[in-house]
């Protein structure tokens, strides 16, 4: 059993689709382990994208993760990690195929409505940025 950090978007929350996308995972068979709604501040997002703040794109990217409320959760299941990525699809909604969450929702590179861990270590240490541990239960 793993557990992995989703992020529903801005944009999946200003357009109602966090329901829908959180269904999804339900329907899945992933457990939520934790769940908050949250405004990400600019300090949150260099430590959340630690990893994109020298890029050029980091500017819009935080512009836009701070933009309105997120859905912070924890997901809990076999291979949870994998298995949400492959929900989410690639990166570039418009790449993402029918299916995916991108590719059902979305046509953006930038606003594509989720997040998820990329693997073990980033699933750790984004869980302990967003939860405390007796928040995760
Ligand atoms: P996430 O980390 O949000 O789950 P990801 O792992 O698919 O998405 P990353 O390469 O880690 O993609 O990029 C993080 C986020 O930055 C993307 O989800 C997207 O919102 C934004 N982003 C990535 N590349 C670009 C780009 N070239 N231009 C604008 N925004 C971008
Ligand atoms: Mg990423």
């Amino acid at each position: 059993t793993e557990r992995t950090l989703v992020l529903l978007k801005p944009d999946a929350v200003a357009r109602r689709l966090a329901g829908p996308i959180l269904t999804r995972f339900e329907q899945k068979g992933l457990r939520i382990a934790a769940l908050k709604l949250i405004q990400v501040t600019p300090e949150l997002a260099k430590r959340h994208y630690a990893e994109h703040v020298q890029k050029p794109f980091y500017p819009m990217l935080e512009s836009f993760i701070t933009a309105g409320p997120t859905v912070a959760l924890v997901l809990e299941g076999k291979s949870a990690i994998s298995v949400v990525r492959g929900m989410m699809g690639p990166t570039n909604g418009r790449d993402a195929a029918p299916g995916t969450i991108r590719g059902d929702y979305g046509t953006s590179r930038q606003m594509n409505l989720v997040h998820g861990s990329d693997g073990p270590e980033a699933a750790a240490k984004e869980i302990a940025i967003y939860f405390q541990p007796h928040e995760v239960v």
